[in-house]
């Protein structure tokens, strides 16, 4: 088991993430390319949970074909709800959360809109995004990040992994952990980049078997890719 010697994780992230910026100048995601409101940015977040980007996308098209209104999907049924972004896995759990959420927006915002969490502070808008139900803090971090530009930083399976492979965190930090670490570390302002690449490289080069440390430009600065290219 690798140990973290290497520099400070506060002063570490600064050169990675400008090995980062080289290695992955123009780098979008999913919330990144889709043009929607606040609310359409939860939903796809929430469909994307325990599948694929590809996966979620396909669920979240369909439940737009089908409810191209959000009142819509609020009066449906929960089983054609449910039908409708099967695509995505877990559909039942699913649509049953996204209506809980809909009723909730309508019941105490009085609209079917997160566009009232603009003028919140980032605390607040964070804390009334995490008392939704199926909401945790990545996917809060999410709709923060993406639709608000508010401070926050997402922390998926790959930005986990990465982290504590490169030594930023500690191998048993949990995600929560992790983004908790990585937001007092990682300015706001730097925070869409470092995450969409950190994503990136965990799909390319950091994989989560078999990682190739000996084709990756992180490597003189991972703790683990220390441990095991050779001297
Ligand atoms: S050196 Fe290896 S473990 Fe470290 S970031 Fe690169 S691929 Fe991942």
């Amino acid at each position: 088991m690798f140990q973290a010697t290497g520099p400070e994780p506060g002063l570490k992230w600064q050169s990675l993430a400008s090995i980062l910026r080289q290695s992955y100048p123009n780098v979008t995601g999913m919330l990144d390319v889709a043009c929607r409101d606040a609310l359409g940015t939860l939903v796809l977040t929430l469909l994307s949970q325990s599948t694929t980007d590809r996966q979620a996308q396909a669920a979240y098209a369909s439940l737009r074909k089908a409810f191209p209104r959000w009142e819509q999907v609020l009066a449906a049924k929960p089983r054609d709800v449910a039908e409708h972004i099967k695509a995505g896995g877990l559909n039942q759990q699913k649509a049953v959360r996204i209506q809980a959420i809909l009723a909730r927006l309508q019941d105490e915002a009085g609209a079917l809109s997160l566009a009232w969490l603009a003028k919140k502070s980032p605390a607040a808008a964070r804390e009334f995004l995490l008392s939704l139900p199926g909401v945790g803090p990545k996917t809060a971090a999410c709709v923060l990040l993406f639709s608000f530009d508010m401070p926050a930083l997402p922390v998926d399976t790959h930005v986990a992994r990465l982290s504590r492979r490169l030594g930023l965190v500690s191998l048993k930090a949990s995600p929560a952990q992790i983004q908790q670490e990585l937001e007092a570390m990682v300015p706001p302002e730097a925070a869409r980049h470092f995450h969409l690449a950190l994503i990136e490289h965990g799909r390319a080069i950091c994989r989560p078997r078999r990682p190739r440390c000996d084709d990756c430009r992180l490597a003189s600065a991972c703790e683990y890719g220390k441990e095991s290219l050779p001297r």
